[in-house]
C-alpha cells in the first residue's frame, strides 16, 4: 500500500520496510473480516432468531490505491424476528468504530509519531490525507482512550512486558510486527486489537 513511499525514506526505522503490497493486503483484511462476519452469523440472534446481512455504507479513506469495491461497506446483521431485530455488527480489522479512515492507517500514522524519530505530521498528512486535526485525535484517543477500555484492562497482561508500556500503538506494532511477511502479522496486531471495533468496545461517547 505504502511501499514506494517507504523506499524513499532512508532515515525511517525498519519497522515499516515491509508494510504489505496493496491488494494483497487489503483482500487479507478483507477475508478476515468476512471470517469474523461469518461466525458472528453462525451465532445467531440471543433471541433465537436467524441473522440478515445489513451492512453499514463506509467510505474509508487513507488508502493509496482503489480498494476493493467490498471496502464501501462495514459487515453488519440484523435479527428477522419481528420485535427483536436486534442489530449484530462483528468486529472488523478494516473499520474502527465512527472512525473514516482505515483501522490500519489510524494505527500506522499514530505509530509513526512516536518513537525516537517521528515522522512528522505534515509528511504522513500529504501521504495519508488525514489533516493535522485527527492525527492529533488519534494521539488522544491512543493515550488516553484505549487504556481505560475493558479490553486493554483484559488483555495487556498477554503482552510481552515491553508492548505493555504506555506507548500505544507502537509497543504494539513492535511486538506483532516481525518476520518475513507482513500481511499476517499485521492482520494478528488488527484482529488483537478488533474488539474495539464493536459497540460497547470504547468508552461511551467516544468517536
Ligand atoms: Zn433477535
Amino acid at each position: 500500500m505504502y511501499s514506494e513511499w517507504f523506499d524513499t525514506t532512508t532515515e525511517y526505522s525498519t519497522m515499516y520496510h515491509e508494510w504489505p503490497r496493496g491488494a494483497t493486503f487489503l483482500s487479507f483484511l478483507l477475508s478476515v473480516d468476512q471470517d469474523l462476519a461469518q461466525s458472528a452469523r453462525e451465532k445467531a440472534c440471543p433471541c433465537g432468531g436467524r441473522l440478515h446481512r445489513a451492512n453499514y455504507p463506509r467510505k474509508p479513506r487513507g488508502s493509496a490505491e482503489d480498494l476493493p469495491k467490498d471496502y464501501g461497506y462495514r459487515f453488519s446483521f440484523c435479527c428477522e424476528r419481528d420485535g427483536c431485530r436486534k442489530r449484530v455488527t462483528p468486529p472488523s480489522v478494516r473499520f474502527l468504530g465512527r472512525k473514516v479512515y482505515l483501522f490500519a492507517v489510524v494505527v500506522l500514522v499514530s505509530a509513526m509519531r512516536q518513537g525516537p524519530s517521528p515522522r512528522r505530521v505534515r509528511d504522513l498528512s500529504q501521504f495519508f490525507g488525514a489533516d493535522r486535526r485527527t492525527i492529533a485525535r488519534w494521539q488522544v484517543f491512543w493515550r488516553e482512550q484505549i487504556p481505560q477500555t475493558p479490553f486493554w484492562k483484559i488483555t495487556r497482561g498477554r503482552l510481552p512486558a515491553t508492548a505493555q508500556s504506555s506507548i500505544l500503538p507502537r509497543s504494539l506494532v513492535e511486538a506483532f510486527l516481525h518476520g518475513a511477511d507482513p500481511c499476517r502479522p499485521w492482520g494478528d496486531l488488527l484482529r488483537f486489537l478488533s474488539p474495539i471495533t464493536i459497540t460497547g468496545g470504547l468508552p461511551s461517547g467516544f468517536s
